[in-house]
């Protein structure tokens, strides 16, 4: 049976910027989900599950790179729910805390260089071609039934907000988010915040849309791509950290942050707006860049 009960709070941030700007900000607890199936890795991994379940396939195949968050949840809920895992990683054999812990939730991992880990499909024929029970599950579980799962995220919610915001990196996650509130005809706004650079994003949600929507997507809080970061990043992370007791991670989670409140301070919310940050969970990358703090 594959459940996993959960209830994630919404909790209030309180903080000098709000006060002074009349706004509220909350936060979903997505990281609270589940120590290592951490926040929308559940959401998106339910339904690519339910699905291997139902047609009988036991392995489970995925991609990520080193610090993958995604690689961490596929192993830890492979583990939980009796299937067989393998994770393909991009890159020459690394050990991080991340792949160590993929190891010991008995994830098979196999490392590829970065040129073949482009061909995931070809990867995926390449090794498990005459194997009956592996299933593909895209790099970040990308797919519909991705967003399937996040789009449960918004019947949760607890209050109306004007604004919800989520950090990006595959899109699943965001276009489940807006499909879920164009289903309940919500007039909230939902802002992307992608941790890349680039607009390539915005089409990779617009794909998984039941229907299309406007929604705001920022460019300018990527600090220079993918698991890159800035001093001043860095800065904003620790001192929101030591004032909430909310950890965030550099790579996701306080680039989403930082955005909130950069536009928090240009003035971008009317007064009494209430805003809800989706807190995505995935804090093993702060392990990634522990010598900066
Ligand atoms: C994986 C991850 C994301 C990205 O989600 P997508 O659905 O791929 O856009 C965001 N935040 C955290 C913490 C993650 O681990």
């Amino acid at each position: 049976m594959i459940h996993l009960e959960f209830s994630s709070p919404e909790e209030e941030i309180i903080h000098p910027l709000f006060i002074e700007k009349n706004i509220r900000l909350f936060i979903k607890r997505d990281d609270t989900i589940h120590p290592f199936i951490s926040g929308n890795k559940w959401r998106k991994l339910k339904y690519a599950l339910l699905k291997a379940e139902q047609t009988h396939k036991s392995h489970l195949v995925t991609f990520g790179g080193v610090w993958s968050n995604h690689l961490l949840a596929t192993s830890c809920a492979a583990a939980k729910f009796g299937f067989k895992s393998t994770g393909i990683v991009r890159g020459e054999p690394l050990n991080t805390e991340t792949l160590s812990l993929c190891r010991l939730f008995g994830m098979n991992l196999i490392f590829t260089n970065r040129e073949s880990y482009r061909d995931k499909p070809g990867l995926f024929k390449r090794y498990f071609e005459d194997d009956s029970d592996a299933v593909f599950i895209d790099e970040g579980g990308y797919s519909p039934e991705a967003a399937k799962g996040c789009a449960e995220l918004v019947d949760e919610l607890q209050q109306t907000y004007q604004h919800v915001f989520c950090a990006c990196g595959t899109g699943a996650t965001a276009a489940g988010i807006i499909n879920g509130l164009t289903n309940k005809n919500s007039q909230t706004l939902f802002h992307a915040v992608p941790v890349l650079k680039g607009d390539f994003l915005k089409h990779e949600i617009d794909k998984l849309l039941h229907s299309p929507v406007d929604f705001e997507y920022h460019r300018d809080y990527h600090f220079g791509g993918y698991a890159k970061t800035r001093p001043e990043l860095i800065d904003f992370l620790k001192k929101l950290v030591s004032h909430t007791g909310i950890l965030l991670d550099p790579v996701y989670t306080a680039k989403m942050m930082y955005a909130i409140f950069d536009l928090a301070k240009k003035d971008y919310f009317p007064t009494g707006s209430k805003i809800l940050a989706i807190h995505t969970g995935g804090l093993l990358g702060l392990l990634g860049m522990k010598d900066k703090f």
